[in-house]
């Protein structure tokens, strides 16, 4: 699901790796990767456009946190405006203030309702309801009984109208089956209507004619994702013709480019309300816009790793960091010490460090430092005297022996931390003379 763009955006990230600063032209050039991306992907020109306008405002503008480098500034202002695209907030389903709630669900044939019927079904029981699950589709031969194997593998009732009875109208069936949730204590109806091959007015008409007969609650379009742009225009017809309050998408497994995903939020002012990721009944969730960016992102760690970053460090805290690490002075053992806490309070987290852009040089100063080696290095670096500490050449073996027995550690430790540390100090200052920024976009870097 959503290959092509994830592998697409990574890269343009990776471009932008080790930059100080964003200039015009870069975000330019971003953006144009990122429209490519998105145009690859299938998502509608119009979707495009109005995402291409919303990034490069934002770059533009001053929102600029100390905590953030321009590459993690630019990722992160994909995603929020990848959240955006997808819906913003997740949209729950409403139920009826008097039950029984009526979920209507309209779409192409093939696109997955019958399925989805089952699943929603099963997904609301397992909430508590008492769901009930309508056969209206008395155009396909079967679609009744499929309904009915969907329903019992699902442990849902179904009603559906008896066979050989001459019973042939949806609309009776629909507002049959209400009657019958109202006295039988069902709190949710779905009803499974008739679909075609494509977009037809009679089938239109049909679906118009049990929404009328049945006031659902909500009326949910379901449709196929991996037919992608044809998906927004079944979306349109479907508005058009019916109207819906949300979308179902389907086969989101099968969907390698996401574009109808990310098209039809925009293009219908619908919300996506469930996806159906795969043909087996537990294969189904609420869609959740920002889970799904930082899915697409693939970058769901990092992105974390963000928000902790900026919760976590205080500005002021960040910009000497990156004011120290863009100075003449020579990198101490200070300055390693801060950064040894700055890391030890992200947490387990700090391994995800090498998966930031600009930041696999701390990571891999940091490798195989586990909460313990903090403890202990931190020990051994209070127990030096400020003049070792600024000048740490001056570490002989006697003052090894003094510091290892004052943090108490051995003097081996002294040595394996005094190695380490000459080892990030002279990154530090390749770091430096290559004009890497340090952490954050801060002044100076
Ligand atoms: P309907 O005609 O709209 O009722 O569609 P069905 O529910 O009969 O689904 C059509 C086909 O798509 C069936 O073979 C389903 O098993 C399959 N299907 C439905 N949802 C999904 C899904 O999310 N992923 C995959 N891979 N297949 C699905």
């Amino acid at each position: 699901m959503f290959e092509t763009l994830s592998d697409r955006l990574t890269s343009v990230f990776t471009s932008l790796r080790g930059k100080g600063r964003l200039s015009e032209e870069d975000i330019d050039a971003t953006a144009r990767e990122i429209r490519l991306a998105l145009l690859e992907a299938d998502v509608a020109l119009p979707v495009v456009r109005a995402f291409i306008a919303r990034i490069k405002e934002r770059a533009q503008g001053a929102e600029v946190s100390k905590a953030l480098n321009p590459a993690q500034q630019v990722i992160k202002i994909v995603n929020d405006e990848l959240v955006e695209i997808l819906g913003g907030e997740t949209r729950e389903l409403r139920f009826a203030k008097n039950p029984p709630t009526v979920i209507m669900l309209a779409g192409l044939q093939g696109s997955g309702k019958t399925t989805l019927a089952g699943k929603l079904g099963r997904w609301l029981a397992a909430e508590r309801n008492t769901p009930l699950l309508v056969a209206a589709d008395l155009q396909r031969p079967n679609a009744v009984t499929q309904l009915q194997v969907v329903g019992e593998r699902a442990e849902v009732p179904v009603f559906a109208p008896e066979p050989g009875n001459g019973v042939g109208d949806p609309v009776e069936v629909a507002r049959a089956s209400v009657e019958q949730a109202q006295h039988n204590n069902h709190n949710v109806v779905i009803i499974d209507t008739a679909g075609r091959l494509g977009v037809d007015s009679e089938m239109m008409q049909q679906a118009a004619d049990i929404r009328d007969a049945v006031s659902p609650d909500e009326i949910l379009f379901v449709v196929d994702a991996m037919i992608g742009q044809d998906a927004v225009n079944t979306a349109q017809a479907f508005l058009d013709g019916v109207g819906y309050d949300a979308v179902a998408l389907t086969k989101l497994d099968g969907d390698a480019r996401g574009g109808a995903a990310l098209s039809i939020r925009h293009i219908t002012g619908r919300p996506i309300m469930f996806a159906s990721t795969g043909e087996k009944l537990d294969d189904f969730t609420l869609f959740h816009p920002d889970r799904m960016a930082s899915r697409i992102l693939d970058m769901g760690d990092v992105l974390t790793l963000i928000d902790k970053a900026q919760s976590t460090f205080e500005e002021d805290e960040v910009a000497k960091m990156a004011s120290t690490l863009a100075s003449d002075d020579d990198f101490t053992l200070d300055d390693f010490l801060q950064q040894m806490g700055m890391l030890r309070k992200m947490g387990p987290i700090s391994n995800l460090l090498g998966m930031m852009p600009g930041m696999s040089q701390m990571k891999d100063q940091v490798n195989n430092v586990d909460e313990k080696d903090l403890d202990r290095i931190t020990a051994i670096i209070r127990s030096m005297t400020p003049a070792e500490r600024g000048n740490p050449k001056m570490i002989n073996g006697s003052r090894r022996l003094r510091i290892a027995n004052g943090s108490g550690t051995e003097v081996s430790d002294v040595n394996g931390l005094v190695t380490r540390f000459f080892e990030a100090q002279k990154m530090m200052r390749q770091m430096k003379n290559s004009g890497m920024p340090g952490m954050g976009g801060a002044p100076g870097a």
